[in-house]
C-alpha cells in the first residue's frame, strides 16, 4: 500500500536520506526505528510528500504521488493523516474547531462537519471536552484531539512522528490503545516513528530500522 523506490533526499550538501526501498503493507501497524538525526522525521515526511525526493518515488495506494499535479496530490493527500510529537494544535481554537478545521481545508460543507467532528471526538473518547482550549487538557488529550482532526477525513493511512515522546508513562499507555484501535477498528494502517523500542515493540507488527 505504501511502496518507496531508491529513494534519495538531499538538504544541500547532506544526504539525509539514501537508497531507501520500503514496501509497508496495507492493515499493518508498522514502525520505523532509529537514532535522533538518522533521519525518520524526513522518511516519514517523504509519505505524504511534505517532503519532495531529491530522487526516487512514492506510492501509496497504488498512486504515484511523485508523479501527480498539485491539484490532485491534494486530493490524494485526504486519505493520508499524520500526527506529531508536540501535536500541533491551534491554541486559540476549542477541540472542536481543531477537529473542524481539518474538514474546512477538505472543502466538506458545514452542514456534514458537525455530525463528523462529534464521530471523531467519541472514537476518542473527548466528546465532553469539545468547547476547551488546548490550554486545559492533558498531553495525552492533546494528542487525542490530534488523532481526531487526522482522522476527520477518513484516512487509510496514518502517520506518526514521535507520537508519544512528549507523554508520560500513563498517557503513552493511553495512546498506544488508541492507535491500536484505530489499526483494528477502522483498518486503518499506521506507520510509527519512534526512537522508543518499548513503543514500537508494543504495537508494530512490522519494524523498519534506519541505519
Ligand atoms: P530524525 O527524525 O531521525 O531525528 P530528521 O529526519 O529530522 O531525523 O533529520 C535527518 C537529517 O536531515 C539531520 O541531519 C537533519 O539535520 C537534516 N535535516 C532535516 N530537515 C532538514 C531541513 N529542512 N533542512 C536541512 N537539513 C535538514
Ligand atoms: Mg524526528
Amino acid at each position: 500500500m505504501i511502496q518507496l523506490r531508491d529513494v534519495k533526499k538531499q538538504y544541500g550538501s547532506i544526504a539525509a536520506l539514501q537508497n531507501i526501498t520500503l514496501t509497508i503493507n496495507k492493515g499493518d501497524i508498522h514502525g520505523i526505528i532509529g537514532t535522533s538525526g538518522v533521519g525518520k522525521s524526513t522518511l516519514l515526511r517523504l509519505i505524504n510528500l511534505l517532503e519532495v525526493p531529491t530522487e526516487g518515488s512514492v506510492f501509496v495506494n497504488n498512486l504515484e504521488l511523485t508523479a501527480l499535479k498539485p491539484q490532485t496530490l491534494r486530493e490524494a493527500r485526504k486519505s493520508i493523516g499524520m500526527i506529531f510529537q508536540h501535536f500541533n494544535l491551534v491554541a486559540n481554537y476549542t477541540v472542536y474547531k481543531n477537529v473542524e478545521v481539518a474538514l474546512e481545508l477538505a472543502n466538506v460543507p458545514k452542514n456534514e462537519r458537525k455530525l463528523r467532528v462529534e464521530e471523531c471526538l467519541q472514537f476518542v473518547g473527548l466528546e465532553q471536552y469539545k468547547h476547551t482550549y488546548p490550554a486545559n487538557l492533558s498531553g495525552g488529550q492533546k494528542q487525542r484531539v490530534a488523532i481526531a482532526r487526522a482522522l476527520a477525513t477518513e484516512p487509510s493511512v496514518l502517520l506518526c512522528d514521535e507520537p508519544t515522546s512528549a507523554l508520560d508513562p500513563s498517557m503513552t499507555e493511553e495512546i498506544l490503545s488508541v492507535l491500536e484501535s484505530i489499526n483494528k477498528q477502522l483498518g486503518v494502517t499506521i506507520v510509527i516513528v519512534s526512537h522508543e523500542m518499548r513503543v514500537i515493540k508494543s504495537i508494530c507488527n512490522r519494524v523498519t530500522v534506519l541505519d
